[in-house]
């Protein structure tokens, strides 16, 4: 990612900060010197593209909530749940006479009205998380995007799902499809929470189909 962020700015690379949507959005700057949008999708798609080059046992996990088939629920509180969820059972899974330990690292900048509201979850609840989640070995910690790499690419990687659940967009989403945690064809990596189409096709969805039969 430094490499891309050389190609973006060679003078001041370290304060590149990649935001997929700002990046898309193009308003400011470094992104306003890329004037055509076909520029600015090529970046998002650069920075997924680190992912290639990335170790195969580094796996990503996401999860779409539909929010109207929960309209009582806190989407991010639940999509968190969600994918904390699914990485503990992942480190289970992998862990044999090794014991691997999960660290959870959150984007303080984004959604900051929800995630406050995640702490406060989290703080009230703080006794139960390592009954819950088995591999954690510490609370979610906060980081600032800006500091962070692995968060900024994490931030891509979530706009990837949501535009491809969002928009039917699925331009990033191809990018980064086999990274997504899968065990005997089963995508446990990816999860599609929906109360609305029982026929839906996004592969969380069709994988958990065929699995029942
Ligand atoms: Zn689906």
């Amino acid at each position: 990612m430094e490499k891309v962020a050389i190609s973006i700015d060679n003078d001041n690379f370290t304060n590149i900060e990649f935001h997929a949507s700002e990046i898309f959005r193009g308003k400011e700057y470094p992104w306003n010197h890329f004037v055509k949008k076909e520029q600015r999708i090529e970046i998002i798609k650069n920075v997924l593209r680190t992912l290639n080059d990335a170790y195969q046992e580094i796996k990503i996990f996401a999860c779409a909530v539909h929010k109207n088939s929960f309209p009582n629920e806190d989407p991010v509180l639940k999509a968190f749940e969600d994918v904390s969820s699914r990485f503990d059972l992942y480190l289970q899974r992998i862990s044999t006479d090794k014991k691997y330990k999960g660290l959870i690292i959150l984007d303080k900048s984004t959604y900051e009205q929800g995630l406050q509201n995640l702490t406060k979850t989290i703080r009230e609840e703080g006794n139960q998380w390592g009954n819950q989640l088995r591999t954690l070995c510490e609370v979610p910690l906060f980081v600032d995007s800006k500091a962070s790499r692995i968060v900024q690419l994490a931030d891509h990687i979530a706009y990837s799902v949501f535009r491809r659940y969002e928009a039917n967009d699925i331009n990033y989403f191809n990018e980064i499809e086999s990274r997504f945690d899968k065990h005997e064809h089963f995508y446990h990596g990816l999860s599609h929470l929906q109360l609305v189409n029982p026929h839906c096709t996004c592969p969380a969805c069709l994988t958990r189909r065929t699995d029942r039969k």
